[in-house]
């Protein structure tokens, strides 16, 4: 294999020094870890980012073929002539790393039944065979930028008759190449041969532009230059982790991610005892953690925070936020990695938003906020303030956000519209799907008295609390507390989006965050530009849409009656919200931001209504299957059970399936396939729930509750140490 270092010109300043100083990170850290870890090896920091083609890591492959080794930081390089050089880089790059194969990565709709928007990819190799059947390395700048595929079977709500099936892709020069195993990744956008978008991304970076153009061209209009104004994202990701040997045991979870039939535990979340509780190294769950964050510093995914939930058995991970293009990639390469990594250490990892009745589901809560280039956060009151000298921007921009939501709250509830989530939102952990905003007291009154005239800086306030202990030193905190029931709360310097799945691809929520936020900003400009101050812009926008401002409980049944009243956005019913996604308002406020065209929107709905249908499919035939093959069985076998009725149950289910199968259209089918879920469903499910419940365990087929959802006290291990070493009885200390 070459080794390029011997060829490396020397690197400029910045890129040079190891991984520690570069970062002015603390060596200590490390062997405190270490330390506390056992012999588990802790996320290590050398390795940060070696598998992402950027930075330091390609500098020198850059360098080698002439290139500036910042070269990659802008698009130029696609169009100016470099693409060649740039390939023969990432080419030597490949090979130094064993890697003989490249794959343009995108992001399908619907990509999967079970897995909302999973990404997908054709693997090449990066060879020619030549004349005498000998193989050389071949990848040329054309092979980087574009591939060709048959991208017909893919989800695409009728945009094209099924025999146009071209598939062009094209590099997304804006989230950077990778390496898994023996492949570079090349992240793409997916377009049909007539130029519809096909896949999840493109709609992403056309909504970043609308975003930035609308967002700086309102921004200079109140005396801010800067040049581009992007999101910026974290995402903070639930999921469960539990034992593989009990998920083979259960084919819906094999099949559609949920457990459409289980009764309870007696233990469930009753003492929250699970939430943050320590990471027990009893269980494998821990040393999946620890490998899944090591895996993502490879990948240059900065994994910052872990811990477990409030559900027995489910867990979060969050990252340090980035942009949202770069962010969403890493998101749906992390659930890759935390299904494959969990398998490793004999557990399988739960991503839908609602794998068990009766404790928490999860969901991804999309933490958002607006910033600039060079790193000023827009929703950042003190840093706008020092950045332009001017405290009436501030206002501005948060009037500009608060019209989107007022207005498009049936946008971001459909952005939320999953299967899962149907079973999810409004329960009692995840936000009502009524779409208002806890903005605080504080931010609350500070707005009011702006609509009034005030003209002062909003100064979030703290309070210093005396803990009334001589050892305990007091503490500053903000002067508002969270609200966790808010859809979209503002938690100062950023909303956080909390209604969002966990299975999800986030593209769609934050396509719509950005397209709304430009629409607004767009109007607000276009509305200076005719002469109105940014004051009297603002000043309306937040007069009209205040109603949406709600910083109470919104899990309270008289205060979600209230919002209705109001005339919040307020959509029930899952399919109902894709619907509007078709609505006229919402088809010209796309084509006005120039983020999807007409025919797109109807696209994208008919496309998301198909996958709401397939995933109801694959759960009724599989709860048929479960009721037929084992709940049945058992109860003759153990002379329990009404066998009659679980018969019954059976025929209802079939007879609902065909009901969705005859129905003439997209909408009718989901409309059913809803009632069949949330209704026959559930109360098919209590027939079979009733029937384990009184069953024997050693008749019972499957495993339960109980099996699935307490690792710490099922485990058969009695101590891990060192990675890998999990999945057996470990004594060896
Ligand atoms: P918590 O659960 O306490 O809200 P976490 O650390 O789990 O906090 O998640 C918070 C997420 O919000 C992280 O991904 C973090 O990087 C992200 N975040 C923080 N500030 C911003 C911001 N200004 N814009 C976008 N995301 C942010
Ligand atoms: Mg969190």
């Amino acid at each position: 294999m070459m080794n390029i270092s011997s060829m490396r010109p020397p690197l400029p300043d910045r890129y040079s020094g190891n991984f520690h100083s570069k970062y002015n990170l603390d060596s200590s850290v490390h062997s405190v870890r270490s330390v506390m870890s056992l012999n588990n090896p802790p996320a290590t920091l050398e390795g940060y980012g070696e598998n992402v083609f950027r930075g330091a890591i390609a500098a020198p492959y850059l360098m080698n073929h002439g290139l500036h080794p910042d070269v990659l930081e802008t698009p130029a390089w696609c169009v100016n002539g470099n693409a060649d050089k740039v390939a023969a880089a990432v080419l030597d790059w490949a090979r130094d790393h064993g890697a003989s194969v490249y794959t343009h990565w995108f992001q399908p709709l619907g990509g999967s039944g079970v897995r909302h928007g999973m990404s997908a990819g054709v693997q090449i190799a990066m060879l020619k065979f030549q004349k005498d059947g000998s193989p050389a390395w071949d990848f040329t700048g054309k092979n980087l930028l574009f591939g060709e595929t048959d991208g017909s079977s893919y989800l695409n709500g009728g945009l094209r008759a099924t025999h146009t099936a071209g598939g062009y892709l094209t590099i997304d020069p804006t989230s950077p190449i990778f390496l898994r195993d023996d492949t570079i990744f090349i992240p793409a956008c997916l377009t049909s041969w007539d130029g519809f978008a096909l896949d999840e991304k493109t709609p992403v970076l056309k909504a970043a532009d609308a975003l930035s153009n609308e967002g700086t061209r309102l921004l200079r209009l109140l005396g801010y230059q800067t040049e581009r104004v992007i999101a910026n994202i974290g995402l903070e990701q639930e999921l469960f982790l539990v034992p593989r040997d009990a998920y083979l045991k259960r084919p819906d979870l094999q099949m559609t991610g949920r457990t459409v039939i289980g009764k309870s535990a007696p233990r469930g979340q009753e003492l929250s005892d699970h939430y943050m509780a320590p990471p027990s190294l009893a269980t494998p769950a821990m040393t999946a953690m620890k490998e899944f964050q090591q895996e993502c510093y490879a990948m240059g995914i900065p994994m910052k925070t872990r811990h477990r939930e409030v559900a027995p058995n489910q867990y979060e991970f969050a990252p340090m936020f980035g942009s949202m293009t770069t962010q969403i990639d890493q998101n749906l390469m992390a659930m890759q990695m935390l299904d494959e990594v969990a398998s490793l250490h004999g557990l399988a990892c739960l991503l839908q938003e609602k794998p068990f009745n009766g404790v928490n589901g999860s969901g991804k809560h999309n933490n958002w906020s607006l910033g600039t280039l060079d790193g000023v956060n827009l929703l950042n009151v003190s840093q706008v303030a020092a950045a332009t000298g001017n405290h009436n921007i501030f206002p501005v921009i948060m009037a500009a956000i608060l019209k989107a939501v007022a207005e498009n709250g049936d946008l971001m509830r459909m952005a939320v519209a999953t299967p899962g989530n149907d079973f999810r939102l409004g329960a009692c952990e995840a936000p009502p799907a009524i779409i208002s905003t806890h903005l605080g007291e504080d931010m609350t009154k500070y707005l009011t008295e702006y609509m009034a005239g005030e003209n002062k800086p909003y100064i979030p306030h703290t309070t210093v609390l005396d803990q009334g202990c001589s050892v305990l030193p007091s503490i500053t905190v903000p002067a508002e507390d969270r609200n966790r029931t808010s859809p979209f709360p503002y938690g100062g310097h950023r909303f956080e989006f909390r209604a969002v799945g966990s299975s999800q691809n986030v593209s769609m929520v934050n396509v719509v965050l950005a397209s709304i936020v430009a629409k607004s900003c767009k109007e607000f400009a276009e509305a200076i530009e005719a002469g109105a101050t940014p004051r009297e812009v603002a000043t309306k926008a937040l007069k009209e849409s205040f109603k949406v401002v709600f910083n109470g409980n919104g899990y309270d049944a008289a205060n979600q009656d209230m919002l209705t009243k109001r005339g919040l956005w307020r959509i029930d019913s899952g399919v109902d919200a894709i619907i509007r996604l078709k609505h006229a308002k919402n088809i010209s406020l796309f084509d006005e931001v120039k983020v999807f065209k007409k025919g797109e929107c109807e696209a994208r709905a008919n496309a998301l209504l198909t996958h709401y249908t397939g995933v109801v499919e694959m759960e009724a035939l599989c709860m048929i299957d479960m009721i037929n093959q084992h709940v049945i069985p058992a109860c003759k076998n153990a002379k329990i059970g009404d066998v009659k009725a679980l018969e019954n149950a059976v025929t209802a289910l079939k007879t609902a399936l065909a009901g969705i199968h005859h129905a003439s259209d997209e909408e009718s089918k989901a409309h059913l396939a809803r009632k069949l879920r949330l209704e026959t469903m559930v109360e098919m499910r209590t027939l079979c729930d009733e029937a384990e419940a009184v069953c024997p365990a050693d008749r019972w087929t499957l495993a339960t509750y109980k099996d699935l959802l307490f690792l710490d006290v099922t485990s058969k291990q009695t101590f891990s140490r060192g990675r890998g070493s999990n999945n057996h009885a470990a004594h060896d200390d």
